[in-house]
C-alpha cells in the first residue's frame, strides 16, 4: 500500500468553506493519488460540527496555531464570537484521521486558520496574512506529520517516492 497522503477537502472540490464555496486545486499529482485512492479528504472545520455557510474566522492579534495550542491566543469569528474549542476539536479529530490512515504527510489549503501551513490571517479581518500555521497544521506537525501547501505538491511527490 502507498503511502496516505491527508488533503483539505476543499481542494478536492468540496463545498466546504465558510462561505459554502470550494478552493478546488486542479493539478495532475492530485488527479493521479486521487486515483490511486491515496488521498484521505479532512475539513477539521465541519469535522468539529461547523455549519455551511459559517462566519469566517482569524486566530487573533497576530498569533498562530501554535500559540492556540498553548493556550496563547484564541480563534474568533468576524462577529466575535470564540470559536476556539471548536478549531481544537476539528484538529484532533484531523489527527486522529491522519494516524488511522497512516498518513505521514498533509496538503493543506494555505490561509486557513486551520489548514494553512505557510500563512494566516492576522486577526484583523482587514485581509493580511503573516507567517504561521494554523490550528490543524500545527497540530498535525506536534505529531510529526509534515504539512505541505498546494504549491509544495512536487516537493511532497519528491518526498513520498524518496
Ligand atoms: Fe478547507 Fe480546511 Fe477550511 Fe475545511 S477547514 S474549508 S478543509 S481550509
Amino acid at each position: 500500500m502507498k503511502n496516505k497522503v491527508l488533503v483539505s477537502a476543499c481542494l478536492l472540490a468540496q463545498p466546504v468553506r465558510y462561505d459554502g464555496a470550494a478552493k478546488t486545486f486542479h493539478h495532475p499529482i492530485l488527479e493521479q493519488w486521487m486515483a490511486e485512492g491515496r488521498l484521505v479528504a479532512v475539513c477539521p472545520e465541519r469535522m468539529a460540527g461547523m455549519g455551511i455557510p459559517r462566519e469566517p474566522a482569524e486566530i487573533s492579534d497576530g498569533a498562530t496555531g501554535e500559540d492556540v495550542l498553548a493556550g496563547r491566543a484564541r480563534v474568533f469569528t468576524a462577529v466575535g464570537e470564540d470559536v476556539t474549542d471548536a478549531f481544537v476539536a476539528g484538529a484532533k479529530a484531523a489527527l486522529a484521521a491522519a494516524l488511522a490512515n497512516g498518513c505521514r504527510c498533509a496538503l493543506l489549503t494555505d490561509g486557513s486558520p486551520s489548514c494553512g501551513s505557510r500563512s494566516i490571517y492576522d486577526g484583523s479581518f482587514a485581509g493580511r496574512r503573516h507567517v504561521g500555521s494554523g490550528v490543524t497544521a500545527a497540530l498535525l506537525r506536534r505529531h510529526g506529520i509534515d504539512v505541505f501547501s498546494p504549491e509544495q505538491i512536487e516537493e511532497l511527490r519528491e518526498i513520498l517516492t524518496a
